[in-house]
């Protein structure tokens, strides 16, 4: 059971005014606020443990390492990978997607190959296949949603030719918050031999995530929308794929060796973590998982259904209001428009006049919007600190804008 109280307090932005009125943050699905937690662990790590990582022999140097390396073990845990090993630490998933299309995929794939895709993708699991699209000529194969937002797993596997070689799929959309059955999926993908991708950014912050029942190959998560720093994440690579991978970036930690004419790569996952890191969002991060984990996923994902079914029902009451996306096992995101005239830009400007923080635009989801036939929606966006007195809020916030624009 959560006590949403005791969460709270947790949240010292949360006891913060917006526009002379409480906070209530609805743009969880852009980014997360950060528990008092998170906060100590940055401040310790910057203040009184910091120095570069994997470096030095020093003593602050094996400190931060030490942290450092540790978060591996922790995401491992939350993901249940089989081992830290297949953990490979990026600033996000843009950047694990990057990874994935320039180590793995750009070195296999030719021209008439095929990456099947959802239509609910966001930019981040669409542009870095568009660029083997226009390097390569690979081509992109969508996969639609129905009129409820569901995507049938079936159709995903429908989509499948002698030409694809890989899948690319969100575990939960950042618009419509239907869940994918991703591990259906996997398994069919697999027994044709064809690797899946999925973007766990969102589905890792509201349910549990096992990579090992899912029998993915590659899944990815975001620090800054799981409790956790931005510019932290990572992400998991089935050790198979990791052994087919090249190196993407390339600089220091990368290498083994570098001569005049001769270059060897250290070994996975460090292969593929080049630079100077996120030292201290990566420490950040882990502090995060480390307190989703102490929580319960199981315990956040019960408070957000309750929360949700409360939305839903509210929502439900306005009957000038038009929800995107009804499927049954929904997460807690909320994407609509108004009948009438109001873009979702004004509609978000007069909500955050109650303090109530809501996301507007395109949702860096361009090709699902054109599915849908709206240019923009307004989404409200709920995280384990959320409450019912809030949906209130957002209710009587969503009220005012009606009586505004019609
Ligand atoms: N995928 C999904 C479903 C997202 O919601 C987001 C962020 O909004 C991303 C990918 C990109 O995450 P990041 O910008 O943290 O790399």
């Amino acid at each position: 059971m959560i006590d949403v109280d005791a969460i709270r307090a947790q949240f010292p932005i949360l006891s913060r005014q917006v526009n002379g009125r409480p906070l209530v943050y609805l743009d969880n699905g852009a980014s997360a606020q950060k528990p008092q937690v998170v906060l100590d662990t940055i401040q310790r790590a910057y203040g009184h443990e910091y120095a570069n990582v994997h470096r030095g022999l020093h003593t602050l140097s094996t400190i931060s390492t030490d942290n450092y390396e540790a978060v591996r073990g922790t995401v491992a845990r939350f993901l249940n990978a089989p081992s830290e090993d297949h953990i490979v630490f990026t600033s996000g998933t843009t950047e694990a997607m990057n990874l994935i299309s320039y180590g793995w995929a750009a070195p296999r794939l030719q021209a008439g190959d095929e990456i099947i895709l959802s239509i609910m993708e966001h930019h981040a699991n669409i542009v870095p296949w568009h660029f083997l699209r226009e390097r390569l000529g690979v081509k992109l194969v969508w996969v639609d949603t129905d009129v409820n937002g569901d995507l049938d797993p079936q159709a995903v596997l429908d989509a499948i030719t002698d030409r694809t070689r890989m899948i690319a799929i969100t575990h939960l959309s950042n618009v419509l918050g239907t869940v994918v059955d991703v591990k259906t999926i996997c398994v069919g993908a697999r027994a044709k031999g064809i690797p899946v991708v999925v973007d766990g950014s969102q589905a890792a912050v509201h349910m549990p995530v096992d990579v090992a029942d899912l029998g993915c190959d590659f899944y990815a998560i975001t620090g800054h929308k799981l409790y956790g720093p931005s510019g932290s994440g990572a992400v998991y690579i089935r050790p198979e794929r990791m052994a087919e991978m090249q190196p993407f970036m390339g600089g220091g930690d990368m290498i083994r060796d570098v001569g005049r004419d001769t270059i060897t790569w250290n070994d996975p996952p460090m292969k593929f973590e080049a630079g100077t890191p996120g030292i201290v969002q990566t420490i950040g991060l882990g502090a995060a998982l480390e307190w989703m984990m102490d929580l319960g996923m199981d315990n956040i994902a019960a408070h957000e259904t309750a929360l949700r079914d409360y939305a839903r029902d509210r929502l439900a009451g306005l009957n000038w209001l038009n929800v995107q996306g009804q499927s049954a096992t929904k997460a807690a995101i909320f994407s609509f428009t108004l009948d009438g005239a109001a873009h979702a830009h004004d509609i978000s400007t007069v909500l955050d006049k109650k303090g109530v923080a809501v996301r507007a635009g395109h949702h860096c989801a361009q090709p699902l919007m054109q599915h849908l036939g709206v240019s923009a929606t307004c989404r409200a966006s709920f995280a384990v600190y959320n409450t019912k007195a809030e949906v209130d809020v957002l209710i009587d916030s969503l009220e005012l804008c009606h009586d505004l624009f019609s």
